[in-house]
């Protein structure tokens, strides 16, 4: 065998392994989850197969306990399988160890929480600011994308204000623009909009929107409300650890325009604090 064929052989069982799935940005096969607690074992997740490809906007919906929140931390890389594959962009990462899990997550993976996690003595720009200090971002570089994130989810000139001193729908949107800055592969939520009133959820929802259509941003997202989950493209249901029911949005809603539709609300600094 020549150097040549061997070298043409190498490339070739290399696109093998990233085409195991082909363009998706998530491929899960068979995926179980048990959480052993020594007396009882939970099977949070029984064989649940799901691709998802770039440009997808996914709801998971589902009864509480049907397994949604263990999924998303397996694809956040907050969690392993304990049985089945995972691939990231084609890459395996169901058996990577923790700090391999931990690199990845930073790179390619986008994470937004109900309860907002943000730092609460950090300013907006600050909290914005981390997930590139961890990236080793240079200063100059960190602040202009932190910025630029901050005025995405329209929160410009409020760069300096602390976590208290944002309503709830406002500390969300410095929790998506940190999620936003280090450019990932797809961004997760994990009810979004659990801890905000039904205009704040739909102005979150418009944000998700535009980002997935104007930036071609994949995203997945957790609701047990169906008037949010018509927002996406897809809805994937889930009851006892399945996948029970997995079809596209019938008449998927616009949410600037819901929004549009609305009575105004003056926006006032004051009554907008804590709610
Ligand atoms: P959902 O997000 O749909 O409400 P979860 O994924 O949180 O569902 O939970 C699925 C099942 O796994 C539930 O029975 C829950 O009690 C259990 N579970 C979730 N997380 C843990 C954990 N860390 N340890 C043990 N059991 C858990
Ligand atoms: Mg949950």
């Amino acid at each position: 065998m020549t150097f040549m064929t061997q070298e043409l052989l190498q490339i070739h069982s290399e696109l093998q392994v990233q085409h195991d799935a082909p363009g998706a940005v998530i491929r899960v096969e068979n995926l179980h989850k048990i959480y052993d607690l020594g007396e009882v074992q939970i099977h949070a997740l029984r064989g649940v197969s799901l691709t998802i490809h770039p440009g997808e906007f996914v709801a998971i919906m589902g009864a509480s306990g049907s397994g949604k929140s263990t999924f998303m931390n397996i694809i956040g890389c907050l969690d392993r399988p304990t049985r089945g594959a995972y691939w990231l962009e084609g890459q395996d990462v169901s058996k990577l160890s923790k700090i391999e899990l931990a690199h990845i997550r930073n790179r390619k993976i986008g994470f937004v929480f109900q309860s907002f996690n943000l730092l609460a003595r950090t300013s907006a720009l600050e909290n914005v600011e981390l997930p590139l200090i961890y990236a080793t971002q240079p200063h100059e570089e960190r602040l202009k994308r932190a910025q630029e994130a901050l005025r995405i989810v329209g929160l410009e000139g409020r760069e300096d204000h602390y976590p208290s001193q944002l309503s709830g729908g406002q500390q969300q949107r410095v929790a998506i623009a940190r999620a936003l800055v280090n450019n990932p592969t797809i961004l997760l939520a994990d009810e979004p909009t659990g801890n905000l009133d039904s205009r704040k959820s739909i102005e979150i929802m418009e944000i998700f929107q535009r980002l997935n259509r104007e930036k071609g941003l994949t995203i997945m997202l957790v609701t047990h409300e169906p008037d949010i989950a018509r927002f996406a493209r897809r809805t994937v249901v889930f009851s006892d650890g399945k996948v029970r029911r997995d079809a596209p949005v019938e008449g998927m809603a616009d949410a600037a325009q819901v929004l549009a539709g609305l009575p105004l609300v003056v926006e006032n600094q004051s009554e907008e604090v804590g709610a």
